[in-house]
């Protein structure tokens, strides 16, 4: 029996659905993430395309892309941030905050180097990248 996360943008017309695990869940520190969701860092959580699915209001979601690495999906109705693909790690981004449904457990902590709101959790501190994405690899001490 697979677990099924309902989603959906601010004002609800975009819905999505995640189905199974994710292939990895923690905190993003970038500048970027911090730009476009406003918050002080991103809680993601990295799926498989074929385990998302746009339930409805697919022509509602418009594209935003800055860099090849990340392709960020909105509502147009609401501007509500939903996920951000990228492609380059055959990996999709579903904010965790957009299928509350889903426990989340951070396992790392990304591009910390950046980082605004220190977080003393335990949880490793990659600099920027883990290594096999294409970063250092490089841990900084909790
Ligand atoms: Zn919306
Ligand atoms: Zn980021």
């Amino acid at each position: 029996m697979t677990m099924v996360h309902k989603g959906a943008c601010f004002c609800g017309t975009v819905q999505i659905e995640v189905a199974g695990e994710p292939e990895g869940m923690g905190y993003c520190h970038c500048r970027s993430c911090r730009s476009w969701s406003g918050g002080p860092v991103n809680a993601f959580s990295l799926w498989k395309p074929g385990a998302v699915r746009v339930v409805s209001g697919a022509e509602n979601i418009a594209t935003f892309k800055k860099s090849d690495l990340s392709e960020r999906q909105y509502c147009t109705k609401c501007g509500g941030h939903v996920m951000t693909d990228h492609p380059p790690l055959g990996l999709i981004d579903v904010f965790a905050a957009t299928i509350p449904t889903l426990r989340f457990t951070p396992g790392v902590h990304v591009n910390y180097a950046e980082t605004v709101l220190p977080m003393r959790d335990g949880l490793p501190k990659l600099k920027d990248f883990p290594a096999e994405f294409g970063g250092s690899g490089e841990q900084i001490p909790d």
